[in-house]
């Protein structure tokens, strides 16, 4: 015996249906302003994805998120492990921009310039109207019910070409557009695991497109569940004028006297990518797309009513209140702004052209030598930041006492943007020791411009060793 089902009571998501199983939203596209206009800024951002990773700045790819290295290069600054502060003052600025920009225009950023809203309204969905026909949600290869219908297979094989393209692409913001082509070109034998990484990006890109679609922006994106705390009253939303729109009527129970402007159509309703209904109200799945606007302003330019039944608007404005643009969280998010990119870009212009640290040898600070003079190791780190490659001279200065230096590689050289690790090793006598640790100076250039000196504290037999060994030596030493 089977038992159906539960069902909900009611629809739990609007990309499934009430007995659980996904309901596929097919869009009906409506042409509009709004629409032309995210049109131009779609094609144009998609140009601006795909080039990026080949763009340069200052000799460097615009943006290269080297996650293995762990170094952030954005718009020709490469943010080294060493600059933990000055990449949290970076992402500070970015979280803080999001949050006023959010404040003030709403969803804007998922409307018009997220990827997924832009690859996926603007290639994927017209390439499946393309591929399967009709131009809303009961595509004609639905009604035929033939799942591998030679067309859809057709749009498949275009997807997992563009996702090969995308994927490639997705890739190249965290390796770089070389090593993309270097892989490309071996075999994949010869690189298995990159290969690997490479299957894995596109087939997620692929599948995204596919299959998981609008619920990445419903189920899987942590920004929509922000919105109630991001958005407030006099936020810029996309909304239904409920006080304008109802009582909706339709058809023949229409009676003018008593409707609202809304007929009912349903044309807003089936042009949502998310598959919502905007007269509910503000919902999270709203992607502020703008799409019911277009499909509703042109519903009313046939019933002579005026445009803008939805439109751009703010919970107050559609409550009959002005717009206020002060208010706490528009104050308090540029002051908050103001701190971060102010705090960054002072730190940014008073960054030398490197970064040295002076380390102690791993295990035992300092050894003995064969005579008895004591060694002390100094390891050296060598971040450049210069825009070129170039070689540090090592200079270090010991006061007071004769002893020996030794500086293995000098000039030490270092790549640009990289940072190396050498040693240079200091031996001075025992009694250099006996009244405290010496202090020397060490002095860093790299010829053109950069020159700083450090000084650093020698490590060695304390002034109670010194003693004891000296008891044990006078001993020793007396007949
Ligand atoms: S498109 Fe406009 S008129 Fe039609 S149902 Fe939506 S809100 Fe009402
Ligand atoms: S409700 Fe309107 S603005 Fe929101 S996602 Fe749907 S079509 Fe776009």
């Amino acid at each position: 015996m089977t038992t159906a089902a539960p069902r909900a009571a009611g629809r739990v998501l609007p990309t499934m249906n009430e007995d659980g199983s996904r309901r596929w939203v097919r869009p009906r596209p409506s042409p509009g302003r709004w629409q032309t206009r995210r049109r131009v800024v779609a094609y144009a951002l998609m140009a601006l994805y795909l080039a990026i990773p080949h763009l340069r700045m200052n000799d460097k790819p615009m943006i290269l998120l080297d996650a293995p290295r762990r170094e952030f290069t954005f718009f020709g600054y490469t943010f080294l492990p060493t600059d933990t502060l000055l990449f949290m003052l970076f992402l500070g600025t970015v979280i803080v921009t999001v949050f006023l920009l959010t404040a003030l225009f709403g969803r804007v950023w998922c409307g018009w310039a997220c990827p997924q809203t832009v690859w996926m309204e603007y290639l994927f969905r017209p390439l499946e109207r393309f591929f399967e026909g009709g131009t809303n949600g009961s595509l004609a290869i639905d009604r035929g019910g033939n799942r591998f219908h030679p067309r859809r297979l057709a749009k498949f094989v275009a997807y997992f070409l563009i996702a090969l393209v995308l994927g490639h692409t997705f890739l190249a913001y965290f390796v770089g557009t070389d090593q993309i082509v270097q892989w490309v070109q071996a075999s994949p034998a010869q690189h298995p695991s990159a290969f690997a990484v490479m299957g894995f990006t596109t087939m997620l890109v692929f599948a995204d497109f596919a299959y998981f679609r609008e619920q990445t922006c419903t189920i899987a994106c942590p920004y929509g569940r922000w919105q109630s705390a991001l958005l407030d009253r006099n936020s810029l939303i996309v909304a239904y004028d409920h006080r304008r729109g109802e009582p909706r009527q339709k058809g023949m129970k229409r009676r003018e006297s008593t409707a609202g402007d809304c007929i009912d159509c349903g044309m807003c309703v089936q042009t949502c990518p998310t598959g919502i209904d905007i007269r509910d109200g503000l919902q999270m799945e709203c992607i502020h797309c703008t799409q019911c606007i277009d499909a509703c302003d042109a519903v009313m330019e046939k019933i002579n009513k005026p445009r803008g039944l939805i439109r751009y608007s703010s919970r107050d404005m559609l409550a009959g209140t002005a717009r206020h643009l002060v208010r706490p969280r528009t104050v308090i998010y540029p002051l908050a702004l103001a701190a971060f990119l102010g705090t960054f870009v002072f730190m940014l212009s008073t960054k030398a052209a490197a970064d040295v640290t002076l380390l102690r040898a791993v295990g035992d600070p300092f050894s003995l030598d064969g005579d008895g003079r004591v060694v002390n190791q100094v390891r050296l780190r060598i971040a450049n930041r210069a825009g070129s490659d170039r070689e540090y001279r090592i200079r270090v200065e010991v006061e007071g006492h004769e002893g020996t230096v030794v500086v293995p590689v000098n000039p030490f050289p270092v790549a640009r943007g990289h940072t190396e690790t050498t040693s240079f090793f200091i031996t001075l006598p025992r009694d250099a020791f006996s009244s405290g640790e010496p202090e020397i100076e060490v002095h860093i250039s790299d010829g053109s411009g950069f020159d700083q000196e450090f000084p650093w504290r020698l490590l060695g037999p304390s002034a109670g060793d010194h003693k004891r060994t000296g008891a044990a030596g006078a001993a020793g030493g007396t007949p």
